[in-house]
């Protein structure tokens, strides 16, 4: 009933185009049909998507993590990074448009369900309660104040929420460098490297984690993330992004 009555007040629209949807933030169909979400056959560690109708049996992998040089442990993304969910992605990042929030952080939440049956502990049934703290990606104090919000913070809410596992935003500080764009993945390897600082890390050791953040560009960040977790003794990093740049591999 009181559905029936804030509906009637406040339909819910679709925050791209602003149709009449069912549910408060959700898509419409035309505009989630334009999203090039990530679906199988995909690499089951880091979830780079392959060619549809290729048969690489049940847990294929890419060259990269079949090389062991995965940035984390196991990571997924909702959907690829193109013009459609630069859209979204970039307002949210930017300029504050928290309307996509939901529809973002549904999509991430929907990506982790296969930690459930295909995770690095699928003998585990229960392996999403595996995860014993989200840890929105840290923004430097200088963006942070300028921006008003970390939009990873804003996305990693809802889904430790869903998880009930805690959100991790004290442990682990960031230093300010200046912007990374146009940069290859070595040189913001090297760029991004001393960055984060473990300030805490009686509340990292032999935890399991999950790094939440809106995009994974180079993997520069997760994998700088994943080496001072593991250095401060952290048992496992996932990671999870609303969209992922594709390159050929
Ligand atoms: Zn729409
Ligand atoms: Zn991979």
């Amino acid at each position: 009933m009181f559905k029936q009555i804030t509906d009637f007040i406040f339909p819910s629209a679709c925050p791209v185009c602003k149709a009449h949807v069912s549910d408060h933030g959700t898509l419409c169909a035309k505009c989630w049909a334009a999203f090039n979400w990530i679906s199988d056959p995909k690499c089951a560690c880091c979830g780079y998507p392959f060619p549809a109708n290729l048969d690489l049996g049940s847990k294929p992998l890419c060259p990269v993590c079949a090389a062991g040089e995965n940035e984390t442990d196991w990571m997924r993304a909702a959907c690829v990074y193109d013009d459609v969910s630069r859209n979204v992605m970039l307002p949210f990042k930017h300029a504050g448009a928290l309307k996509y929030k939901t529809v973002m952080s549904r999509a991430m939440i929907n990506s982790l369900r296969e930690l459930e049956t295909q995770g690095p502990k699928s003998e585990d049934k229960d392996s999403v309660r595996g995860i014993d703290l989200v840890l929105p990606v840290p923004l430097a104090y200088r963006r942070l104040w300028k921006r008003g919000y970390n939009q990873a913070a804003l996305l990693a809410r809802p889904i430790a929420k869903h998880l009930n596992v805690p959100m991790d935003v004290n442990s682990v500080r960031r230093k300010y460098k200046p912007d990374m764009g146009h940069m290859n993945y070595k040189q913001r390897r090297e760029n991004i490297r001393g960055v984060f600082r473990v300030r805490h890390p009686e509340n990292i050791r032999g935890k399991t984690i999950l790094l939440v953040d809106d995009v994974m560009t180079t993997g520069a960040t997760f994998a700088e993330l994943n080496r001072v977790l593991k250095k401060a003794g952290a048992r496992a990093v996932y990671g999870i992004v609303f969209c992922r740049v594709v390159r050929a591999i």
